[in-house]
């Protein structure tokens, strides 16, 4: 089987998943956006998918993304890892979201890189849904803070929030919590409607959470080699 039937069977079979998951959930299909997780793969790939209908890209660490955002400019590519401040400016010249602000100086560092790039780039909040610091995130009690931040900064938008499954815990009560909190941050800014959550494994309870971006990588492009997380 070539590549690309093969990213055309995954595709598919993830289409039937994401659908099912709307059925059960009583939302539309057209609710629920896919960014294609595509770290550890090749441009290669990201160009296949683009050309069987995929607009979004996401990727992890700086190096790999900004070298396939220059391979395949004509999507949009979603940061999804951690940023160093000091990779900030890089990532703020070619994404188009960024999932994981997580602290006020990272706020103050992608303005500066998307002033200087003359870019708008979005932000998303990411919500710690550990109770315990470690995995990346904000506390839900200093999302409020952080997203006024992002809000007043020159060159973001604030564009919503992002959650990782707590590890070893049920993802559907954590992802009830951040639909909670995405739901108090908009009535202070209406136009943060993002809610990105949902990866391979938990994609059907993030939809069912309410979730409308889903991140997917593994049922898209295979499973990742183990060193390479
Ligand atoms: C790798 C990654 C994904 C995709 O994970 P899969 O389980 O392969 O679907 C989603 N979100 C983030 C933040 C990731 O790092």
């Amino acid at each position: 089987m070539t590549r690309r039937a093969e990213l055309a069977a995954n595709l598919a079979a993830l289409e039937s998943r994401v659908g099912a998951a709307c059925r059960a959930a009583g939302r539309d299909r057209s609710e629920v956006g896919v960014v294609a997780v595509s770290k550890t793969w090749p441009a290669s790939d990201v160009v296949l998918l683009r050309d069987l209908g995929l607009r979004d890209f996401g990727e992890n660490r700086d190096a790999d993304a900004a070298q396939k955002a220059a391979a395949v400019p004509d999507v949009r590519w979603h940061f999804v890892g951690s940023v160093q401040t000091n990779k900030a400016r890089s990532v703020a010249s070619y994404a188009h979201v960024v999932h994981s602000l997580d602290r006020p100086s990272l706020v103050t560092a992608l303005s500066a890189g998307a002033v200087r790039a003359g870019r708008l780039v979005d932000v998303l909040v990411q919500v710690s849904l550990d109770g315990a610091p470690g995995r990346g995130g904000a506390d839900p009690d200093d999302v409020p803070e952080l997203a006024g931040l992002a809000a007043a900064a020159d060159g973001l938008r604030l564009a919503g929030v992002m959650a990782v499954a707590p590890l070893g815990a049920a993802a559907r009560p954590a992802f009830d919590r951040l639909a909670a909190v995405a739901e108090a941050l908009r009535s202070r800014h209406p136009e943060a409607r993002i809610v990105s959550a949902g990866m391979t494994g938990d994609l059907e309870d993030a939809v069912a959470a309410g979730a409308n971006l889903l991140r997917v990588g593994t049922a898209l492009f295979g499973t990742r080699p183990p060193l390479l997380r």
